[in-house]
């Protein structure tokens, strides 16, 4: 059963977890607390989007009035964009934690948070693909923080993890401090689908941190060009 096979590695991660949490209780990323690698109250506290956000890029904007002014002027690749919070707060320290003490427990905690905003949004999808880092910034860093989110995500929705179709041939220079024009033409044909796909897949993009979605349209982009039916894009937190 390759749906079964293809989820192994999400029940090893998880049973580590489990064992590791055994012997040593985690504490949470954001407050310290014993007892949960990110507590209740602090997953409670995390900054939210608030309404109204552009249908289809999930900006937040001053006035209802449709899509935002960016993707009437670029319409935006993906069907929909959204994250489940904002990056600040118990959510920001939570995503430093898990990004610089490498504490990949909490994906499994984050990927939970969404997958409830996926399913809320009732996007119905085959895979989940995690953006890719370059080759450089992978060996640099070690690990895609992306991917290790879009595993247990993709168990959690029942689809399929796909993290080999998807590649960044080019590097890049961080997306930040550039405008919405130079974060556009940065990322602008760096992805790249390196395997055959099957037509007409819907596929939920996967990244931690969003800014103006720039990034995830290019690689919606390179998706829609190999044949995907749809793209969906979700990431934890969205900067603001
Ligand atoms: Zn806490
Ligand atoms: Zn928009």
């Amino acid at each position: 059963m390759p749906g079964g096979l293809s989820r192994l590695p999400v029940v090893v991660m998880h049973l580590q977890g489990v064992v590791l949490d055994a012997l040593l209780p985690p504490r949470c990323a954001s407050c310290g607390a014993a007892g949960a690698r990110w507590c209740a109250a602090c997953q409670a506290a995390a900054p939210r989007l608030h309404p109204p956000l552009c249908p289809r890029c999930g900006n937040p904007m001053r006035i209802r009035t449709g899509e935002c002014n960016a993707c009437r002027a670029h319409p935006p690749a993906f069907e929909q964009a959204a994250a489940w919070g904002a990056y600040g707060g118990t959510l920001q320290t939570a995503i430093q934690h898990y990004k610089f003490r490498r504490d990949f427990g909490l994906a499994e905690v984050f990927a939970a948070r969404m997958a409830e905003a996926v399913q809320a949004r009732g996007w119905q999808v085959d895979a989940a693909v995690p953006v890719p880092l370059g080759s450089e910034r992978l060996k640099a860093r070690g690990y895609n923080q992306a991917a290790l989110l879009a595993r247990p995500l993709a168990a959690a929705l029942d689809c399929r993890y796909d993290g080999r179709s998807l590649a960044r041939p080019r590097e890049t220079r961080p997306q930040v401090g550039l405008s919405i024009a130079e974060r556009r033409s940065n990322v602008a044909g760096v992805f790249a689908v390196r395997q055959p796909m099957p037509a007409g897949q819907r596929l939920l993009l996967v990244d931690d941190v969003m800014t103006t979605g720039a990034t995830l349209d290019a690689a919606a982009q390179a998706l829609r060009a190999a044949g995907a039916g749809a793209v969906y894009a979700i990431a934890l937190a969205r900067a603001v």
